[in-house]
């Protein structure tokens, strides 16, 4: 039976995470087999953009601080790395590890910071969707991988935990030609499942300390949920974690695709849950407005209208003109490349428009709404 271990934790206190962090490692490696001395240890944060712990964007510091503390105490040589959004560069990196507040932890704890910008490739025979991958070196040579993630909704894919995280495996502006391939989120969930199984991270955790609910996984707001989540199977912790937070299975496409797959168990009943009970931390998050998106699959209609009726009723992006700095950020990650920047202001062409959300991802000043039909149009 796959074990997921839950704690709770209120705040970022040091002291309090290395606890926790501690009884997560206890719980899921009481002997310390996995992390052996001398073991490169990867730690991959969800390192999105250039925020502030604050805005729960991305993985708290603390939180990766007491990871790094856990990892070295056991004599792991540990190292930081992520591929944010956007440009796969030193500065890139160096200005979101700044922001984040990466630099400082990982000066104060010892830890290496990533600032390698180029990607080894890796093959998964058993891939479904997608068999090969390039992956960033660091990540790709490590002994040990642990997905460091935030608990967060997701305007594409409902819910953001220790797979999707593993996105951030893949090089900077590559990203976008995945949601390129792949614009069914079905078949996006599948492809993130075969990155999960090529990666293949020992453990996963994830900070729900503060999370992000609402138009995740940067639009949103955040949310005090004083939860911390770890398993050695990431299918299972994002099942948990997502259940806890007021998602279905079904509602989240990476883990309809691991059910599909029986990587994970289908209900939270089938998994050894050690710490706390997930039903005692029950915190609904706000649901991204896209989650209108799905609801044609729950209701019978005709055939003939589903299609009119799908692209009349699919939540949108839609500028706000009024806080649009014409930065050009979402036309470089829109994978349809079908927005421009005219006049310092962003235009969408919706005709080839996926509503995969890139765009909304990756606005450093939150000046993409998501609308439905009955509000379309710019402000
Ligand atoms: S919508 Fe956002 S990302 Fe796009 S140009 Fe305007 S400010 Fe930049
Ligand atoms: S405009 Fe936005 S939602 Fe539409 S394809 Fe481009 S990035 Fe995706």
């Amino acid at each position: 039976m796959e074990r997921v271990s839950l704690l709770t934790c209120k705040d970022y206190n040091p002291s309090a995470l290395d606890a926790v962090i501690e009884r997560h490692f206890h719980a899921l490696d009481p002997h310390d087999f996995l992390i052996k001395p001398g073991m490169k240890v990867l730690i991959k944060p969800n390192l999105l953009m250039r925020r502030t712990p604050d805005e729960a964007t991305t993985t708290h510091p603390a939180f990766v601080a007491a990871l790094v503390r856990a990892v070295k105490k056991r004599g792991g040589v540990v190292t930081i790395a992520d591929s944010p959004g956007g440009p796969y560069t030193r500065a890139a990196l160096r200005g979101i590890y700044a922001a984040t507040g990466m630099a400082e932890a990982a000066e104060k704890e010892g830890a290496a910071l990533n600032e390698t910008t180029d990607a080894v490739e890796r093959v998964n025979e058993n891939g479904q969707r997608c068999r090969s991958f390039q992956i960033i070196r660091p990540v790709a040579e490590a002994d040990v991988v642990i997905s460091a993630a935030k608990l967060k909704t997701h305007a594409m894919t409902g819910f953001s935990g220790a797979v999707k995280n593993l996105f951030g495996t893949i090089p900077g502006l590559m990203k976008p030609e995945f949601h390129y391939r792949f614009p069914d989120k079905k078949d996006f969930g599948h492809m993130l499942v075969d990155l999960c199984e090529t990666v293949r991270p020992t453990f996963a955790f994830i900070d729900g300390i503060v999370g992000m609910e609402g138009n995740g996984p940067s639009g949103g707001k955040p949310k005090a949920a004083g939860i911390t989540g770890a398993a050695l199977n990431a299918h299972a912790l994002d099942l948990v974690m997502a259940r806890i937070i007021g998602f279905s299975a079904e509602e989240v496409p990476t883990l309809a695709a691991a059910i599909k797959r029986s990587l994970c168990p289908a209900e939270i009943g089938a998994l050894e849950i050690v710490g706390e009970r997930a039903e005692t931390l029950l915190t609904l998050f706000e649901k991204p407005d896209s989650a209108s998106l799905d609801f044609m699959e729950n209701i019978r209609v005709p055939a003939f209208l589903r299609k009119p009726l799908k692209k009349l009723l699919t939540p949108r992006p839609v500028i706000v003109r009024s806080k649009c700095i014409g930065c050009g950020k979402c036309a470089e990650s829109c994978p349809r490349h079908v927005i421009r920047i005219e006049q310092k202001k962003a235009h969408i062409a919706y005709t080839d428009c996926i509503r995969c959300f890139c765009c909304h991802e990756m606005c450093p000043v939150k000046a993409i709404d998501i609308h439905t039909f009955a509000l379309f149009g710019s402000r």
